[in-house]
């Protein structure tokens, strides 16, 4: 039984594990365009020089021998034959497969600004050659903007900070990390990048880039007039999931390829895991998502659906947060408790006695609890005692 993975990555590497460790005699063939196996969200770390690619990688140097793994590494999937059960590789190799994972995660999303995608200093911060160019082309106290101000955007922007650098942070939306936190959260981490010389545009958005003679972005220019001269512009405006290669199948897409709760795709014999899925495009889920595909790959019986629940967490400039479920009450129906120290901010949205949301910033201790909470939607209403309060003991 030949097994094959694409993708190289938080969802490929758990698949290939998960099979080599449940069936020690099966054929795994792991197929990815990226050279190196390493974790991107560690990338700022390699901008900040505290990490080599060799310390961003997440399996030991041995991984693919050790596990009888074949990786092509370096290669593209140009297309699927979901008839013939084959691929065509980007070597023009064709490979046939029993079963197969896409595990092809996203692609930096690139806005159409004028002149984004022309000039030469413009990087995404996706892949490990990204944030390379974006190493190699940084000086000390360049100019750097930074679009997008999700996980990625701060990202960049912590990245960079310990360089010195003047980093000016445009955002759409009236806080930085708006998927992620609420306004009072934000606006924490929001301090603490204006302490560190960061400026923050919010509410903005890129309307154009101006080039200079040399074709390279020399400002930016955001819808309300304001020019922002730069030396280096970071996109971090979202990703798009990598399905150019399944376009002649009759696989099913939504934003990203559909799966059921095993991921099995609706053609047979295909599963789909991680951000390709466009479910939930975090690192946990990916791995969940990666192990539960390989189990159902194998005839086990698998499921991971509470992807609602999932868990966002962040650590910039040494203040920690987590947020799970929903951030903000959907409608007047939801119950908001807060608890607020100067440190510590916590907020519980709940209704009925099942809790929904939770977002923790500072003391995060709580947070496994929660987790469970919200995953099992258990109900809460017979206890008696604050619900900043619960332990396992109450259940
Ligand atoms: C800068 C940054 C910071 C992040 N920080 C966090 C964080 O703090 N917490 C968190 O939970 N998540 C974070 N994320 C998100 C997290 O990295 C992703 O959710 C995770 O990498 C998804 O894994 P994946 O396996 O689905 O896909 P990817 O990591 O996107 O990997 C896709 C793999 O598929 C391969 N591939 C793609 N197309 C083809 C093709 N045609 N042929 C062959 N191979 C192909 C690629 O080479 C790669 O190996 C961050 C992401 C970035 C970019």
């Amino acid at each position: 039984m030949r097994y094959v993975i694409i993708g190289a990555s938080a969802a490929g590497i758990n698949a290939a594990k998960t099979l080599r460790e449940t069936d020690s005699e099966c054929e795994i063939v792991l197929i990815s365009k990226d050279e190196n196996v390493y974790s991107r969200c560690m990338l700022h770390l390699y901008i900040s020089g505290e990490r080599n690619l060799n310390s961003l990688s997440f399996i030991e140097n041995d991984f693919f021998d050790k596990n009888r793994i074949i990786w092509l590494k370096g290669l593209s999937v140009m297309q699927i034959n979901d008839t013939l059960k084959s691929l065509e590789l980007s070597n023009n190799q064709t490979l046939s497969y029993d079963k197969l994972l896409i595990a092809s995660g996203a692609s930096a999303f690139i806005p159409p600004v004028k002149n984004l995608r022309e000039a030469t200093n413009v990087f995404p911060l996706r892949n490990i050659e990204d944030a390379i160019s974006i190493a190699k082309r940084y000086k000390y106290g360049d100019n750097v903007v930074i679009i997008g101000g999700g996980l990625v955007g701060i990202d960049a922007a912590v990245g960079l900070i310990h360089k010195s650098a003047s980093i000016h942070l445009v955002e759409m939306a009236n806080r930085i990390l708006p998927l992620q936190l609420d306004k009072t959260a934000s606006s924490k981490y929001e301090n603490l990048l204006i302490k560190n010389n960061v400026k923050l545009y919010l509410n903005s958005s890129a309307k154009e880039v101006i080039l200079n003679e040399k074709g390279e972005a020399a400002a930016l220019a955001l819808s309300d007039g304001t020019e922002i001269s730069c030396d280096l512009i970071i996109v971090a405006a979202g990703v798009r999931p990598n399905i150019d290669f399944i376009k002649d199948t009759q696989i099913k897409t939504d934003r990203g390829i559909l799966i059921d709760n095993t991921c099995k795709t609706n053609i047979k014999d295909i599963f789909s895991a991680g951000d390709v899925t466009a479910l939930s495009p975090i690192w946990p889920v990916a791995a969940r998502q990666g192990k539960c595909a390989a189990l159902n790959m194998l005839g086990k019986e698998a499921t991971c659906d509470d992807n609602f629940a999932y868990l966002n967490s962040m650590n910039f400039l040494g203040l920690e947060s987590v947020s799970i479920g929903t951030i903000e009450a959907p409608d007047s129906t939801y119950t908001t408790d807060i608890y607020e120290t100067k440190n510590v901010y916590k907020k519980i949205i709940h209704k009925d006695g099942i809790i929904y949301g939770a977002l923790l910033q500072g003391d995060i201790s709580y947070c496994g609890i929660l987790t469970n909470l919200i995953k099992n939607k258990t109900n809460i209403s017979h206890i008696n005692k604050s619900i900043f309060k619960l332990n396992s003991a109450d259940f």
